[in-house]
């Protein structure tokens, strides 16, 4: 099966050019100008960019939580991802209470069955002991090749800075990236309680009690830790001009520091979570949502490469049924948006706004999160040889995001009546049409999960 794309401009991490993409079964074969190749199907992508499929290295699809699960699942969140121009995740496998590892990377080997694109895992790792130490060297060689590690929620994942340096010390041995979730949860924890007994139970609070400055202290502590460690760190979802001093201080020291930052904020702010009513309990997530004036600050540290990438932490939970378990108590609000279907556009608008290169989004949203994770060069660009993972996308189409339009299965957006220019229309995963038009074409299962390499700097 061979597949012309012609009359595109080709966008990848380094450079923006008129040409033609030929495809043959799962890979791109050639890349040139007028292409004159037989194939089974040509797409005229004339006035569109031909970009590389994104690479989403941070949701959380079938997430168990209190005895519920989130509202996505791998087949309705990957096949929302599509549609978004996402055509890789990098999902999070949980272990179990008492449990090695390995019960629960099969638990997620087996979830993520259902796919519709193709994914990798990381694996959450909630105690550190001689026997798990062991696993983490073991699960590397199989491809799963970085470990999430909390310093917040005492009690459930929060593990304490012994532990998190040996787990770090381990990682230097083996190549592993340690991925860290970065807030102070010890002070976290008794202000969440102090503001409950006070009557301060709205969704606002949840932000007034995760205060930035206990992400920046976390951030700090997660550099030092590593450069005692002598390895590289990863932070996940960081959300604020605090965390971002932090991060930018252990790189203008030379140190392998390394952070993602989320769509939710880059447009969405604390404003959000003191909406009337419970409406706010939509935009709960952790860390939280910070006041406006600190959206700048991450935009300029994308610019400035201090923040590497954009993930989303994808974790959607319905308005009502699940979120609204909160009511009266802003503890018992599931954390957590969806975005997996949002970030390729919400970060193009970048370029639209004149923050960011063409080149600068595709690094950002596709090149980096594949280097990051070792997924590239068979993800992240367009090249001989790569995977033909490839969004054929409209600049210039105008839409407005809306629950009543989007593909997660989850009863709100985040971003409702927000107007955006930008659309996937074509998106093909390995050769094989996924979107085209708005209509679906994947078949489930047809995800693969990949054997990710060791960490590259990326
Ligand atoms: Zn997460």
């Amino acid at each position: 099966m061979r597949t012309l794309i012609k009359n595109g401009t080709v966008v990848t991490a380094t450079e923006t050019v008129e040409a033609d993409v030929l495809v043959e079964d799962e890979r791109v074969v050639l890349i040139g100008l007028s292409l004159e190749a037989e194939a089974d199907r040509t797409i005229d992508a004339f006035g569109r960019y031909v970009m590389p499929g994104g690479i989403d290295p941070h949701t959380h699809m079938d997430l168990p939580f209190g005895g519920s699960f989130c509202s996505d699942d791998f087949a309705t969140g990957t096949r929302a991802a599509a549609f978004g121009g996402t055509t890789t995740i990098v999902d999070f496998a949980l272990q179990g209470t008492d449990e090695g590892l390995r019960p629960g990377l099969d638990l997620w080997l087996e979830k993520a069955e259902k796919a519709y694109t193709d994914f990798g895992l990381h694996m959450i790792v909630k105690r550190i002991d001689d026997q798990v130490l062991k696993e983490m060297d073991q699960l590397v060689g199989e491809g799963v090749t970085s470990f999430k590690l909390f310093m917040a929620y005492p009690g459930v994942f929060m593990l304490d800075d012994g532990s998190i340096f040996r787990a770090m010390q381990r990682a230097a041995d083996s190549g592993a990236l340690i991925m860290m979730h970065a807030e102070n949860g010890g002070p976290i924890d008794v202000l969440v309680q102090q503001y409950l007994a006070e009557g301060k139970t709205d969704p606002m609070w949840h932000g007034r009690s995760r205060p930035s400055s206990m992400e920046g202290e976390a951030v700090h502590r997660v550099f030092k830790l590593a450069e005692l460690a002598g390895t590289p760190a990863y932070i996940v979802h960081l959300s604020s001009r605090d965390a971002l001093n932090a991060v930018r201080e252990a790189r203008d020291r030379g140190l392998p520091a390394f952070a993602e930052t989320c769509p939710q904020y880059l447009y969405l702010s604390e404003d959000d979570m003191a909406r009337p009513g419970f409406e706010g309990a939509k935009f709960v997530c952790s860390p939280p949502l910070r006041p406006a004036d600190h959206q700048e600050d991450l935009w300029k540290g994308l610019q400035a490469g201090d923040l590497q990438l954009v993930a989303t932490d994808h974790a959607p939970f319905n308005y009502v049924g699940q979120k609204d378990l909160g009511v009266g108590n802003f503890a018992k609000i599931p954390n957590g948006l969806p975005s997996v279907e949002d970030r390729f556009t919400l970060i193009f608008q970048g370029v639209h706004d004149g923050r960011i290169s063409l080149s600068r989004f595709v690094e950002l949203v596709a090149t980096a999160p594949a280097k990051m994770f070792g997924l590239y060069p068979r993800k992240g660009t367009i090249a001989p040889g790569s995977d033909a993972d490839i969004v054929v996308f409209d600049p210039n189409h105008e839409r407005v995001l809306s629950a009543q339009t989007h593909h997660m299965n989850v009863d709100y957006s985040c971003f409702e009546g927000m107007k955006v220019r930008g659309l996937p229309e074509l998106v093909m995963q390995r050769g094989r049409v996924l979107v085209e038009n708005g209509q679906f074409h994947g078949s489930e299962g047809q995800g693969q999960f990949v054997r990710r390499s060791r960490f590259q700097e990326p």
